[in-house]
């Protein structure tokens, strides 16, 4: 019962401004000055009361020094600055963390603002706290810096810093905690942004960490801050209904633990007051009010063990009515954050549906302190990383978030994600071989296969959600069974499934995979570029060669080499010449004078020109190479065509009677010989551009475009220009299979009576 009663203080005073006894563990002090700081001896002795074994000598030196060096420098509320460390300080003995913890948070902010250095921390207190309290003074030298260009910079770097040591997260949340408790002492437009920043990373982080307190508390700050009449609006209904039911809570408290006793089970059974962030959240979202005690009041029941949690189950359920759809087992699939707990809702004592939360003692303490009850659970657990890494699925998360910021290139995205992935809430889905995968709420089959096996996700064509055949980006419900159909023939996803994933995860494989995709374009058109250069200067290429001439180009591999040869980033002469020093430049200036295009239009007997060996074989769009067809125009298989290479874009294909091409004449570097390659099997389409010159009459274009769709012609876009009082000129992109088609379709179009001339345009 005495249990119970501290319970109900601490819940009250997290949002109301009542005055909590010193004992309550995390109790929210109201947000006003302290009339008395707290005393070294009372530091100490909080730490004693769980940790018997603590160094009192060490704590006490932290104690001190952090006093000394904050000096006479004060808080915003006029309090000495050194309450706010060891306010900070006092937060993490709630959560009963070990003396280095403490000490750190003591020392929290010495580096940044006092005349302290890591030198002198590690040298009085040893590295391990001194590597804590620099990690802190990083993360706060973060907070300095401009605000929303470096947001997604900073989160990368807190998640990097407390992926190091878990306890710079803990010092940290307390800290923004003690902050928060005190922000009304701030400007309000700091203030605004501070709360904003609270709501958006570390409430989650609290939360993904399985700190719920943490989390609530830092969300009903925030809560006030940003929004304080609904928060009042919240409260006050809050109030009134607690006041009703007053009698209530206790008689279901007690109804259900004789219940339980009567049936040779102990249990502790406490209601608890639901928050207001949460209860708002829920109103906002399912556009509903709160009428019932279920609505406000949750309550816990407390065993010894497993065993005894189904057994509880089972006398509730017997007892009482269930609500059905409402039961979760959360001990047999914990949450991602560690979270494990029987839930169900009966209709109890009263009359009222009661919702009920079955758990052991150190369950509920997970439940409450998430990792930072793992921490200090166990003794002999080594460094708290490396057992947490074994223990802790919270962690195992923020690693693997840490993880995806070796990948993500831009730290913008990356924000994005993370918020996105810390807000969701989660589906349970399963492999064929009934292999668990968690997802975030909205995530499809595509975040499904990456959350597989990246291979998976990058080769995934389809699926089958419970057996049947579903499009990839169904949303996924808890419970699904589902198996990705893969193929080998596709090796990069296509882009378009960046904006479908939802998860960080996937999003950055899909990026990865297809910019590794568009490289390997580069890289095979830089390839081709140096070969032809090597032939034409008739010096045979070899990779080994090239190996040799790496650090010459300052460049790590051949690939990257043909890369940037492909992108324009280097020439394929400075290639040759990085590998053979005495290399001259072939001189085409012949050709220039002449005129690139004539010479190849002389040299070019249709249907008897042998291919020069190295001319590029161009397949279509989805080829291997970066291909574009040119502008105005296009090209169609049965062309004669010519690439032009523009760095950072790829190839243009012109026909080779292209206007456009005199464009190119001095650069004879950008002038590739390519050729079509295209397979009967499986026709393609390409561009080409026709101008038809038809009478004005009314159904003109109508016989126009039907005889274009009459002979499978795509007809992409028309602009039309009246050149005179009788006639029209029609300009019409199309996309036609070959010249073949294109021949036909003109010669039909020429046969119709409104047509007076139809015209291939070539750019
Ligand atoms: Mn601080």
């Amino acid at each position: 019962m005495v249990y119970r009663r501290r319970r109900f203080t601490q819940m009250e005073a997290a949002t109301d401004s009542v005055a909590v006894a010193p004992t309550a563990p995390t109790a929210a002090r109201p947000a006003k000055p302290r009339a008395r700081m707290m005393r070294q001896y009372d530091l100490v002795e909080r730490v004693r009361s769980y940790n018997p074994n603590t160094n009192e000598d060490l704590l006490n030196r932290a104690y001190v020094y952090a006093m000394k060096a904050h000096g006479s420098q004060t808080r915003a509320s006029g309090d000495p600055y050194f309450s706010h460390p060891l306010e900070v300080a006092a937060i993490l003995t709630d959560l009963k963390l070990d003396d280095a913890t403490i000490v750190a948070a003591l020392l929290h902010d010495t580096i940044e603002d006092t005349e302290a250095t890591r030198a002198e921390i590690d040298q009085i207190f040893g590295s391990e706290i001194g590597a804590l309290v620099e990690g802190l003074t990083k993360l706060k030298r973060l907070e300095l810096v401009s605000r929303e260009a470096k947001q997604a910079e900073n989160l990368r770097k807190l998640l990097l810093a407390i992926a190091d040591d878990v306890r710079v997260l803990l010092v940290k949340l307390a800290d923004r905690l003690h902050n928060m408790r005190t922000l009304e002492f701030v400007p309000p437009a700091s203030r605004r942004r501070i709360a904003e920043e609270t709501l958006d990373i570390y409430a989650p982080l609290a939360g993904r960490m399985g700190m719920q307190e943490m989390r609530e508390e830092l969300e009903d700050l925030s809560f006030r801050t940003l929004d304080p009449e609904a928060y009042n609006v919240v409260m006050q209904r809050l109030d009134a209904l607690a006041e009703r039911n007053r009698n209530l809570i206790g008689e279901i408290e007690a109804q259900l633990s004789n219940n339980l006793r009567h049936r040779g089970l102990g249990a502790r059974v406490y209601g608890r007051r639901k928050k207001p962030f949460s209860i708002w959240t829920k109103m906002e979202r399912k556009s509903v009010g709160f009428e019932q005690l279920s609505d406000i009041f949750g309550f816990r029941v407390v065993v010894n063990d497993v065993q005894a949690c189904y057994r509880a189950l089972g006398i509730v359920h017997t007892t009482w009515p269930v609500v059905p759809g409402r039961f979760k087992d959360y001990i047999s699939t914990p949450k991602q954050n560690d979270y494990r707990s029987i839930h169900t809702t009966v209709i109890g004592p009263g009359n009222q549906r009661v919702e009920l939360q079955i758990r052991t003692e150190e369950m509920d303490q997970i439940a409450e302190r998430g990792i930072a009850a793992h921490v200090f659970y166990k003794e002999d657990a080594g460094s708290p990383t490396e057992f947490l890494k074994r223990e802790s699925n919270a962690f195992a998360w923020l690693r693997h978030t840490v993880g995806i910021l070796s990948e993500s290139a831009n730290p913008e995205e990356f924000l994005e994600h993370t918020k996105l992935e810390l807000f969701h809430d989660q589906v349970f889905c399963f492999t064929p071989k009934g292999k668990l995968i968690a997802l975030p709420r909205h995530a499809n089959v595509i975040d499904f296969a990456y959350a597989v096996h990246t291979d998976v996700g990058n080769s995934a064509v389809g699926c089958k959600i419970n057996g049947k055949f579903a499009p990839l980006s169904s949303e996924l419900q808890n419970g699904d069974e589902v198996e990705v159909l893969t193929s080998e023939a596709q090796s990069a996803p296509p882009s378009a499934w960046e904006s479908l994933a939802v998860t960080g995860k996937a999003r950055a494989a899909i990026r990865r995979a297809t910019r590794t995709a568009v490289r390997d374009q580069y890289a095979g058109l830089g390839r081709r570029i140096v070969e032809r250069l090597f032939e034409r200067a008739k010096i045979d290429y070899a990779d080994d060669k090239l190996k040799g001439a790496l650090p010459r180009l300052a460049r790590s591999s051949i690939e990257d080499v043909m890369a940037a040869v492909g992108r324009g980033e280097i020439k394929a002469s400075d290639v040759a010449r990085a590998m053979y020093p005495d290399y001259k430049e072939e001189r085409v200036g012949r050709y220039a004078k002449k005129g690139l295009a004539a010479k190849l239009k002389e040299t070019v007997v249709p249907g008897t020109t042998p291919r020069p060996p190295a001319a590029i074989p161009i397949r279509g769009i989805n080829s291997d190479l970066p291909v574009k067809f040119a502008p105005n125009g296009g090209a169609v298989p049965g062309d004669r065509i010519v690439g032009i290479v523009t760095p950072g874009e790829g190839i243009t294909i012109y026909p080779i009677q292209a206007s456009a091409l005199k464009d190119f004449e001095e650069e004879p570097e950008r002038w590739l010989d390519v050729r079509w390659d295209i397979e009967d099997t499986t026709p393609q389409r390409f561009p080409a551009r026709i101008k038809v010159e038809n009478v004005n009459e009314p159904g003109a274009l109508a016989q126009i475009a039907t005889v274009i769709a009459e002979h499978d012609g795509n007809i992409d876009n028309i602009s039309m220009q009246r050149r005179s009082p009788d006639f029209t000129e029609t300009t019409i992109d199309l996309e036609v299979y070959d010249l073949k088609h294109l021949s036909a379709i003109i010669a039909q179009l020429r046969a119709k009576a409104v047509v007076a001339r139809v015209e291939r345009v070539n750019g």
